[in-house]
């Protein structure tokens, strides 16, 4: 038997497979990722196809490991989320996208990924008082983008604090729709001000026209119920036209922008680039 840091006896330490050693490593580069400051956010566009101009930024996190390099979020947020890190990670995004939007122009918004966990954390709500209250940053200003998921257990409670969040005059997105389960029962129970169409359907959007017809019945929908819309990763001009044609309010993708840093956001914002 052996003993580990936490002078706990493992008796079936070769047991512990190389899949779990590998995600222990990951955890343990997380903890010093924060205590280091090894994270930094970029700003991906979206762009208003209303108003023709930029109307807001998602705040997408980087890691820069020093020997692991350019550490993906797909391959640590799960990590984060299943050790709880992710609440102190979340916590630095939402503090962190804030102060740098005040930065922009008033028109401009920023989008922030919140994950369920963070979302369903007692401390959430106060996490959002503070980042608005340190940066200056006007609520309405602040989107955060949530995914159906958080309604897995116990949609009253989340409704209760959607509206919350509201009525401090935060915006509520609703992220990759159309990829979980019964995504219309979460639109009644909530006025979301914006859906996110899934990049699985804006891919397939010019060519294949059960796709199209898809994409159209959810902006319709979204429009009936006074929803805002945003195709996610739109990468190509037949797309861009489709949406546009089906009355789509924004689109966000490579087309228009890939994910920049945040020193180039100014930069990107005065250049009138139009879609
Ligand atoms: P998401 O929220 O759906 O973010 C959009 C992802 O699509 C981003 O990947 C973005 O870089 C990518 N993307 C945008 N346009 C295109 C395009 O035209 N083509 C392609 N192929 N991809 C495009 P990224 O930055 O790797 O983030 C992946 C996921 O990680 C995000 O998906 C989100 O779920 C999560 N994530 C990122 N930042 C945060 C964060 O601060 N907090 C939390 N909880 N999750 C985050
Ligand atoms: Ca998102
Ligand atoms: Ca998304
Ligand atoms: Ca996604």
């Amino acid at each position: 038997a052996k003993q580990d840091g936490r002078g706990v006896f493992r008796f079936f330490e070769p047991a512990l497979d190389a899949a779990a050693r590998k995600r222990r490593a990951l955890e343990l580069d997380l903890r010093e990722a924060i205590q280091s400051g090894q994270f930094r956010l970029n700003f991906q566009p979206i762009f208003d196809l209303k108003r023709d101009r930029i109307g807001g930024f998602e705040a997408l996190l980087r890691w820069e490991h020093p020997t692991r390099g350019n550490v993906p979020p797909i391959e640590f947020i799960s990590v984060a989320e299943e050790t709880g890190l992710i609440i102190a990670i979340g916590d630095w995004v939402m503090q962190e996208a804030c102060r740098q939007a005040t930065a922009w122009p008033a028109h401009v918004r920023v989008a922030v990924n919140v994950s369920p966990l963070q979302f369903r954390n007692s401390g959430f709500p106060s996490v959002i008082f503070q980042a608005l209250s340190h940066s200056g940053l006007s609520p309405d200003r602040l989107e955060i983008e949530i995914t159906e998921s958080v309604f897995l257990d116990g949609e009253t409670t989340v409704v209760t604090l959607l509206h919350k969040l509201r009525a401090m005059g935060v915006r509520i997105a609703l992220d990759d729709f159309g990829t979980g389960y019964s995504s219309l029962s979460y639109l009644r129970s909530f006025p979301f001000d914006k859906i996110k169409i899934d990049k699985s359907f804006v891919d397939a959007v010019a060519e294949d026209r059960s796709a199209a017809a898809i994409v159209r019945a959810i902006v319709d929908l979204a429009t009936a119920l006074h929803m805002e819309t945003t195709a996610e990763g739109v990468e190509d001009r037949d797309q861009l036209s489709e949406l546009r044609g089906q009355g789509c309010s924004s689109i966000q993708g490579y087309l228009f922008s890939r994910p920049i840093e945040g020193n180039m956001v100014a930069a990107m914002i005065g250049s009138a680039m139009s879609a």
